[in-house]
């Protein structure tokens, strides 16, 4: 079946055709790690795992390299560990744990490489130089600055021009600095912050370059798909098209470039100062992590997503009534075609999971497991996923059946304050009174 994906580059969606079909290549932005990850980074996350599991789909598992980098350089990090009198090691091997703990809960895939910064200096400092080699460099007071000014397609993703990204604000102006526009490849570290030799002076390397290295390193000079969040999309995307472009001398970087929309949470941006900002962890401690990922691809990848427990309530309905139809069904060999046509189209998962609900209303379960799997869901059976969901609830069943016989007495006795304190004390121990012509019965709250 024919992929086709949004390319960012022409902002149009366009047929999937790898530049060679038996190694198809995926670079992902991975997280800087100085804390939690949040909610919003699950998305990305989460979104290119979908993407992944398509291509090894369509591909085969051979024939699909993925990587996911490391950020474990950055600014933020030396922040942190100065603040709280650790080392930086100590923050990176701790926060890097932890993320890799919240993932393996939301059932992504380890991708094939997972390269952190932090070992790849040698390559960067190669792309420098030729960088600096090709005149598309200098170097100021002891930092090494990409020249915008000699890449003509300097733009061509963002689409924005030179005047505005200056005006965009996000640029920092710096007295050394040929144009405001010029970016960061090699920076001085004072002292205690973190520093590699380096033939312009020990120093670090500037955020943008990380990613060109590593992609280089582990996908070569030019790959298929570059994702990451639209915030990314300018300055650091722009920002490594023109690094790789001019240090490589090749016409491109990615062919296509995918971004994910922005998460925001019950209608508001996620912000610390807003006290709305949940990480994966604390998500976790509530509910299921296949609760967040189906939460997740309910809405399009690129479409804004609101973050909301209705949502979340409304998901776990969703994989209590998948997984009851899907019950200890195994997977059919092959996932269904309406199913895996909705994913061909540019990851269309709302649609993919509309047609979910439609196998379980057909009842045909194998088919279901199968399906949702390809999109890393259901991937226990029912009973474990209920067995692992289920309340903690203490029942006693005769002492229930003796409350709801109390409280029916109750109402024949058109004591209605003592029948609501019954159905009360019941509610607040986790069971629910359901009524009908039939008489009362009764479940436990989820
Ligand atoms: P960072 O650690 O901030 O570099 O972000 C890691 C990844 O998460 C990047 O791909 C970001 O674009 C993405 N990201 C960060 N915040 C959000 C958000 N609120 N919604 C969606 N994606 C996000
Ligand atoms: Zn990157």
């Amino acid at each position: 079946m024919q992929l086709t994906i949004h390319n960012s580059l022409s902002r149009r969606k366009e047929p999937f055709e790898p530049l060679d079909s038996s190694l198809v290549r995926m670079y992902v932005c991975g997280p800087t790690v100085y804390d939690y990850a949040h909610i919003g980074n699950a998305r990305p996350i989460i979104v290119f795992d979908v993407l992944f599991r398509l291509l090894r789909h369509l591909y085969g598992e051979q024939h699909v390299k993925y990587v996911r980098n490391i950020t474990d350089v950055d600014d933020k990090i030396n922040a942190r560990a100065a603040a709280q009198g650790v080392p930086i090691d100590e923050i990176t091997a701790r926060t890097i744990a932890q993320f890799h703990e919240d993932i393996v809960a939301l059932n992504v895939l380890p991708p094939s490489v997972e390269p952190r910064a932090t070992q790849h200096i040698a390559e960067m400092q190669q792309l420098i130089e030729k960088l600096i080699e090709h005149g598309c460099a200098y170097v100021a007071e002891g930092h090494v600055l990409f020249d915008v000014s000699a890449d003509a397609d300097y733009g061509i993703l963002s689409k924005r021009s030179l005047e505005e990204m200056i005006a965009g604000a996000r640029v920092e102006v710096a007295p050394y600095k040929k144009n405001p526009a010029d970016f960061v490849l090699w920076k001085p570290s004072k002292d205690g912050e973190p520093a590699w030799d380096s033939p312009w002076g020990p120093g670090r390397p500037g955020w943008h370059i990380e990613c060109s290295a590593m992609s280089f390193r582990h996908l070569g000079e030019t790959f298929d798909i570059h994702g990451g969040g639209i915030d990314l999309q300018f300055p650091h995307h722009e920002n490594e098209i023109a690094q790789s472009t001019c240090a490589l001398n090749t016409p491109f970087m990615a062919k296509y470039w995918m971004h994910n929309g922005f998460l925001q949470v019950e209608g508001e941006k996620m912000s610390k100062s807003l006290g709305n900002f949940i990480t994966i962890h604390e998500l976790l401690e509530e509910w299921p992590g296949e609760v967040l990922r189906l939460n997740m691809l309910r809405t399009h990848y690129r479409a804004p997503l609101d973050w909301t427990r209705k949502g979340l309530e409304e998901s776990r309905k969703v994989l209590d009534k998948l997984y009851r139809a899907a019950g200890e069904a195994e997977a059919a060999d092959q996932p269904n075609e309406a199913v895996l046509a909705a994913l061909c189209d540019d990851l269309n998962t709302p649609k993919a999971i509309a047609e979910l609900h439609r196998l379980a209303r057909e009842g045909k379960a194998a088919e279901l497991k199968a399906s949702a799997n390809l999109m890393g869901l259901l991937p226990v059976t029912a009973e474990e996923w209920f067995a692992s969901t289920a309340p903690e609830v203490e029942v006693d069943e005769a002492e229930i059946e003796r409350l709801i016989a109390a409280r029916a007495e109750a109402r024949k006795n058109k004591d209605f304050a003592e029948a609501d304190r019954i159905r009360d004390e019941l509610a607040a121990r986790g069971i629910i009174l359901k009524d009908s012509p039939q008489g009362t019965t009764w479940e436990i709250k989820r």
